[in-house]
């Protein structure tokens, strides 16, 4: 069997050794690794989630890599089981034809295609479409809903594979992989030998800047192990003859940007005057220094300081307190905020997620009603950013007295 994890010393963008740890963040469990209870006796590893920066390039990365077949290989989430992003994606399908002309049977590949829900959307429009994505469940699904995936991983070398057997594509997407993958040199190397003359590589991810300034640390998990910057990408596409010539800012997850790439030698596309903006700005604030994250790091613990008090305090006096929510992002902030042992269980409106237990503290995860039948005090809503319709979802408990603890980005109580 392969390691569980490994440290890793060179910079996901550029190679170098330089590393210089800049935020703690506590080692936690696998993020979405809730278990059934006839798997409660299995022990379940943390691992350290610390972000390093690359003082040679600039970018903010996790050092240690949990296996990815650990994370990927039985990966359960399905695309086409979510209706919000099943529609983001027919409109993101829909803008990118729009603005680019692309020709009947001209080839995309999707890098982290999942059941092929994106790729559906362009061969809809005439595009000849071709995934790649190591979870075998979701390719299955992508198959037979005739999006044609490899069960695989996307490297430099399928990249060749790939061209040998279908020519160039006009189209290459990346959607979350970018902040997913370790190997990102031989990726980008890949998707270089992948594009034809004027053809246009397009990924979204969360963006760092975002994660900073909202406080958005705990979208740091193991899955995740690049936190984007536009300076360090743009000059990782450089070393491999492409550039970011334009970009687009949206709100998914907290704050994402969808880049857009293409070789430089390509005339077809104007290199937008928003990329050096954004290139400036990064710089003038520092995104790339290590004093912004340092700060950053006593920030959180300041926060987390405040969150404990009044937790602890209320606990003296004999409240019981649960926790909202049971995803990734929640993981993160229990084991780094310590609250695994304060909380008594969690709620989640997922039922998919209801009657699993939190990964290894093992809180029960039980429907919201449990607020109002088992007569609890306080509801910490660990996910914080759905703070508003969870407490709108939540009216009978608060009408019974029942109070809300948002802990981030500033520690309330409603
Ligand atoms: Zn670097």
């Amino acid at each position: 069997m392969t390691e569980a994890v490994i440290k890793k010393e060179n910079c996901r963008l550029c190679n170098s050794e330089n590393m210089l740890l800049v935020v703690n963040i506590n080692p936690s469990p696998i993020a979405d690794a809730y278990v059934k209870k006839e798997q409660l006796n299995e022990t379940q590893d943390l691992y350290p989630l610390d972000l390093y920066l690359c003082k040679e390039c600039g970018h903010i990365q996790n050092a240690y890599v949990v296996n990815p077949d650990l994370l990927f290989r039985d990966y359960t989430f399905f695309t086409s089981n979510f209706k919000g992003l099943v529609e983001h994606f027919k409109i993101y399908a829909d803008d990118i034809t729009s603005s680019f002309d692309f020709k009947e049977g001209n080839l995309a590949v999707e890098i982290g295609s999942n059941d092929g829900t994106f790729l559906l959307n362009l061969k809809e429009k005439g595009m000849k479409v071709l995934g790649v994505d190591p979870a075998i469940d979701a390719v299955n699904l992508a198959n037979e809903r005739g999006a044609k995936t490899l069960p695989d991983y996307f490297t430099d070398d399928m990249a060749q594979k790939i061209v040998a057997e279908n020519g160039k594509a006009a189209l290459v997407i990346a959607n979350n992989v970018f902040a997913h993958s370790d190997n990102l040199i031989d990726i980008i190397s890949g998707i270089e030998k992948l594009l034809d003359k004027d053809g246009i590589f397009i990924f979204e991810v969360s963006y760092l800047a975002d994660i900073v300034d909202r406080f958005l640390f705990d979208t740091v998990y193991h899955e995740h192990v690049s936190y984007h910057s536009i300076n360090p990408l743009q000059k990782a596409f450089a070393r491999k003859g492409l550039e970011i010539f334009d970009i687009i800012r949206n709100k998914s997850k907290g704050g994402s940007i969808r880049c857009f790439v293409k070789r430089t030698s390509s005339e077809k596309h104007t290199t937008q005057p928003v990329v050096q903006e954004y290139i400036q700005n990064e710089i003038q604030r520092g995104l790339d220094k290590k004093e912004l994250f340092l700060k950053y790091n006593d920030d959180i613990l300041q926060k987390k300081k405040e969150v404990l008090t009044l937790i602890d305090q209320l606990l003296a006096e004999g409240k019981k307190i649960v926790g909202y929510g049971a995803s990734t992002t929640v993981t993160t902030l229990m084991w780094h905020f310590e609250l695994t042992e304060r909380l008594m269980f969690l709620v989640d409106d997922n039922k998919i997620k209801q009657y699993l237990f939190s990964p290894n503290n093992h809180l029960e995860v039980l429907p919201s009603s449990e607020l109002v039948n088992r007569n609890i005090d306080y509801v910490v809503i660990m996910a914080w950013n759905y703070a508003e319709p969870i407490m709108a979802n939540n009216k009978a408990f608060a009408d019974k007295g029942g109070k809300f603890i948002i802990p981030l980005p500033e520690l309330k109580v409603i």
